[in-house]
């Protein structure tokens, strides 16, 4: 029940951002710049204690790191220093690979040359860059300051000083988008040449301004151009059709990569892969080192939480039950769907027997595929897979 591999991915949060974008739910905010040396600091002290935290609570570190993911926030926001000091500290408490994936989230426009020197200083070979949209009324209206061309020119000039993969994050159900808009969106994330695209559907939820003004009234943030739910599934589909297409084959349901570009780091979280989060609202699962079990904890997701309580975190093992649902909820997101020998291998016989079963069903109503050897959603199941994996876990299982 445990990972697929003996590698550890490491994730560090920088929550700080220019502006909050009107569709943002993350765990950021446009905190005053002036803490970030503090918080620097901070996460710093979080990584150098890790092993100890690890070794308190009786969990397995692998000893090689082969992923490094820097997110937010917007991480481009670090000084050059600040940057480099938590390289050094990540490269001083882990044995990272020569040929670790080593990615930073960017905004357009938010490089300057020296972080861009900085972050190539410190093995970066990857940036994600947060594009949202190349048309400019719907980049405006959700807050953002590039246009789409100061995007290409971004990719050009990250790829020019030797950045070896980029990727370009799009949301679909913006305001303002239309078939037409969001045609040109994925043409010029095509054109760009970029390795990898992922495309959101925007959250619709209490937890930013423009998802609180679609489930209320208001017309503040663009709720009123926003695009219909139904519209949303067919920009999707839309997505799916022509980044496909263009040789950026769909490998999870949010994620386009041409061959070989798949995110290794990304790929932890839906294979049940360890990771060690550090920083604010930051995700860990590591293995018990005695039972092999799934143990996941996280960070404060409030600046000043994170800051005054690192230390408290909640450990929670994971039981056999939920490494079961997270094995279906987290696998079927991927393209290929899990190994029903490996469902097998770690589950009772009579878990995997009913939910191929159920699978079937489904699969005859055009949602899912199920082979000798895999269950997987089908593009139709894509959609809906949130409903999917509520009937597949319907009825659970009696822990065994
Ligand atoms: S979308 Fe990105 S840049 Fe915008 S507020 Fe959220 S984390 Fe910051």
């Amino acid at each position: 029940m445990g990972a697929v591999d003996n590698t550890l991915g490491l994730y560090l949060s920088v929550p700080f951002c220019k502006a909050k974008c009107t569709f943002c739910n993350f765990a950021s905010d446009a905190y005053p710049p002036e803490r970030m040396a503090a918080y620097v600091d901070q996460v710093v002290s979080e990584v150098a204690s890790s092993h100890d935290f690890a070794a308190k609570h009786g969990l397995a570190v692998p000893s090689q790191v082969d992923s490094i993911f820097l997110g937010g926030g917007t991480p481009s926001l670090l000084e050059p220093a600040q940057m480099k000091a938590l390289f050094r500290s990540l490269r001083a408490g882990f044995e990272v690979i020569k040929s670790a994936e080593i990615t930073v989230e960017a905004a357009p426009g938010q490089i300057s040359d020296a972080l861009l020197d900085a972050l190539l200083a410190s093995g970066v070979n990857r940036i994600s860059l947060g594009v949202q949209s190349f048309v400019d009324t719907e980049s405006r209206a959700v807050g953002r300051s590039h246009t789409g061309s100061s995007c290409l020119l971004e990719l050009e000039r990250l790829r020019a000083a030797g950045v070896r993969d980029l990727n370009v994050d799009l949301i679909a159900g913006l305001p303002h988008q239309t078939i037409a808009s969001w045609a040109q969106s994925l043409q010029q994330a095509i054109n760009s040449g970029v390795d990898h695209v992922s495309v959101y559907m925007l959250e619709v939820d209490e937890d930013s301004r423009l998802g609180r003004e679609l489930i209320g009234p208001g017309v503040r943030y663009g709720a009123n151009a926003a695009p219909t739910e139904s519209l949303v599934a067919d920009l999707y589909a839309q997505a799916c059709e022509a980044l496909n297409g263009a040789g950026l084959a769909q490998y999870e349901i949010s994620n386009f990569a041409r061959p070989g570009h798949a995110s290794r780091h990304n790929l932890k979280y839906w294979t049940r892969a360890p990771y060690l989060g550090f920083g604010l609202d930051a995700h860990s699962m590591l293995l018990d080192a005695v039972t092999g079990g799934a143990v996941r904890f996280a960070n404060a997701d409030d600046l000043d939480g994170y800051m005054n309580t690192a230390d408290a975190v909640d450990v929670e093992r994971v039981d056999a039950l939920e490494a079961w649902e997270e094995s279906i909820f987290l696998g079927l997101r991927l393209i290929d769907g899990v190994s029903i020998p490996t469902l097998q291998r770690d589950y009772p016989p009579a878990w995997v027997d009913a939910m191929v079963e159920t699978s079937r069903t489904l699969a005859d109503s055009g949602l899912m595929s199920v082979t000798q050897d895999r269950v997987a959603l089908t593009q139709a199941g894509r959609i809906v897979s949130s409903s999917i994996f509520g009937e597949l876990l319907a009825g659970e299982p009696v822990a065994v």
